[in-house]
């Protein structure tokens, strides 16, 4: 007798708040939405600490902790998570999906992806260690722990000026280093961060490592060469923000699914579908700009929708005899080649 296989109405992957936010939405629906959330669960506010610009949390709340009340929010209305990152995906096209975790099989109907993004890194000596002890990857979430400090913002980019234009509003002084004489940011960008009465900017200059005060326990200085006569320096700073882009967590869908020069999934404007029937895509993985925990958790919530819609408004897939209520089915599973 051929084995049965179950064929999910959901699979969502990714568990930031883009995810976490899909499967709420999916659970409440009654798609029992199946989450693979990664080894790392949590997304990028696993690595901050206070996060206070997200709405309904007034004190403020420490990034892991809210994190882990989003998943059990979820989870409270029937979503089970798989720990464990996603090896490969095959996408169809109105057809059933498949993830897999090695030679583990999962099917479904529709697929929410939402695997984030993550802030390039340097790859220096101290970045690490010290990261949210002075080294931080995003302005808009620390900006403010930096009231009357100098500091500094690596890159030339509009992240960077956008970084450095928010970060001195706290900061009694803010370096802006970049590598090069030129800055790959737009004109505009430049001008407005030059506006301040407290951005400097200092070229060509290349970050070598970032130093710990006395006590190991934050940034105290960062050593920078002079990328044209190879002179260092110490420069001390309380802050140093990294603002040299993000990398879009794409790559496993790449080969099936459309994505922009830098890797962000191409979603059709307004809506989080993409061009393959049944496949979704919310949060990081889609958006260059904003990139802020709650925009993350609002496209999440339109990702459910979508799929949801989606599920009430396709045929019954010749595959899967599901129903058009969402009732998971029984197939057999495909003969493997
Ligand atoms: P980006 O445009 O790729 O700029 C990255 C910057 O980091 C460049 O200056 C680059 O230097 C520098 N960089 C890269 N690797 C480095 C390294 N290892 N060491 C030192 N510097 C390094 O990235 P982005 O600023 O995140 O912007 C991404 C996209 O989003 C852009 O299209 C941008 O226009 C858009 N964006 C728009 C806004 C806005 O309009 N408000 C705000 C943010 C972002 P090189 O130039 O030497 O390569």
């Amino acid at each position: 007798m051929a084995e049965k296989k179950r064929v999910e109405s959901t699979i969502i992957i990714g568990g930031g708040p883009a995810g976490y936010t899909a499967a709420l939405y999916t659970a409440r629906a009654n798609l029992e939405p199946l989450v693979f959330e990664g080894f790392q669960w949590g997304g990028q506010l696993q690595n901050t600490t206070d996060v206070e610009n997200y709405p309904g949390y007034p004190e403020g709340i420490m990034g892991p902790e809210m994190m882990s009340q989003f998943r059990a929010q979820a989870e409270r209305f029937g979503t089970r998570f798989v720990t464990d990152d996603v090896d490969r995906v095959e996408l169809g096209d109105g057809d059933v999906h498949r993830v897999f975790l090695g030679d583990e099989e999962h099917r479904a109907k529709t697929v929410i992806l939402a695997m984030g993004a993550e802030p390039r890194r340097l790859g220096l000596p101290g970045e690490m260690e010290l990261s949210g002890c002075g080294v931080s990857t995003c302005g808009v979430c620390d900006g403010a722990f930096f009231k009357g400090k100098k500091v500094i913002v690596i890159g030339g980019g509009d992240s960077a000026m956008e970084d450095a234009i928010f970060v001195s509003k706290y900061a009694s002084e803010l370096t802006i280093v970049n590598r090069r004489e030129e800055f790959r940011a737009s004109q505009i960008m430049q001008e407005r961060a030059a506006e301040q009465g407290n951005i400097e900017f200092k070229t060509p200059f290349v970050a070598e490592e970032f130093v710990a005060d006395e006590a190991g326990k934050s940034l105290d200085r960062v050593r920078l060469r002079n990328a044209e006569t190879g002179e260092t320096e110490e420069f001390e700073t309380e802050g140093a923000f990294i603002a040299i882009g993000h990398i879009p967590k794409s790559e496993i869908v790449a080969d099936r699914i459309e994505t922009d020069e830098d890797g962000y999934i191409r979603v059709e404007p307004g809506s989080t579908r993409t061009k393959l029937g049944g496949v979704f895509a919310v949060g990081d993985v889609v958006d260059r700009i904003y990139r802020q925990a709650v925009t993350a958790a609002g496209t999440g919530c339109m990702g459910a929708l979508d799929a949801e819609w989606y599920l009430r408004d396709t045929p019954p897939m010749s595959e899967a005899h599901w129903m058009p209520g969402g009732e998971p089915a029984e197939v057999a599973p495909t003969p493997r080649s």
